[in-house]
């Protein structure tokens, strides 16, 4: 209860920024999709020291999607690394086979809500809640049976009863603290330079695997996953 609590409040103080995100997001969006282009979370950040400073939390939005998740899932494994896969409900129920292959592999699932609608802390409670246990019964029956973890707002649109609900569930409502900002398609190097420069501000880190051509984020994680190796980091998963 403890640290629903110190994540609710942390949280709380993300919301009052949560306002900034929608017209920068979709000036830079490469396609009509909606993204996760939010103020950096620090919902993590007062876990960190739980896990060890030098703690990696790497986590995939958006998908499963049939070209790019398998894609990652190799590249995840290759490097011997464990991620949490953020996904959305109408993507699962599509490709219930990627939803098993990454629990297979040892990896966490995440609501990422049924339609991906950034504007959602603006609906309805009857509305998010659909969106948030609709979801979740979507991966858990595409999962065959294994319960998402953790509860991501799309576009970090929480709410304080999004929150709570999901954390009724059992799902910990999840931030991130580096966005590597691959959903712009910004170029390799710079997505690279990002998470480099930003990895000190806290272990959750935000990629994804679908919403459009992901190559750049593929070529990313191949560079970034060993630097952050060499540089001592351990993986994990948030810490609940
Ligand atoms: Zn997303």
């Amino acid at each position: 209860m403890t640290a629903v609590a110190a994540a609710t409040s942390v949280w709380t103080a993300q919301a009052d920024t949560a306002g900034g995100r929608q017209p920068q997001a979709r000036v830079s969006a490469p396609d009509a999709r909606p993204q996760d282009q939010v103020a950096k979370v620090a919902a993590d950040i007062a876990h960190a020291s739980d896990r060890g400073a030098r703690g990696v939390n790497i986590t995939i939005d958006d998908g499963p999607d049939p070209v790019w998740t398998p894609r990652v899932l190799q590249l995840l494994k290759d490097n011997g690394v464990k991620a949490t896969f953020c996904m959305v409900g109408t993507q699962a129920q599509a490709h219930p086979d990627l939803v098993k292959e990454v629990v297979a592999a040892g990896h966490r699932l995440c609501d990422h809500a049924v339609s991906h609608d950034t504007a959602m802390d603006t609906k309805s409670e009857a509305y998010q809640s659909q969106q948030i246990l609709d979801a979740e019964r979507m991966i858990t029956k595409a999962s065959g049976g294994v319960r998402p973890q953790y509860y991501r707002a799309p576009g970090g649109a929480f709410t304080p009863y999004s929150r709570q609900l999901a954390a009724s569930r059992g799902m910990r409502p999840l931030g991130w603290n580096v966005d590597s900002k691959d959903f712009e398609r910004p170029g390799v190097d710079t997505m690279v330079a990002t998470v480099k420069r930003e990895i000190s501000d806290g272990p959750t880190v935000l990629f994804h695997d679908a919403g459009g051509d992901r190559s750049q984020t593929v070529a990313a994680l191949r560079e970034v996953l060993p630097w952050l190796k060499q540089q001592g980091y351990s993986f994990g998963f948030p810490v609940r």
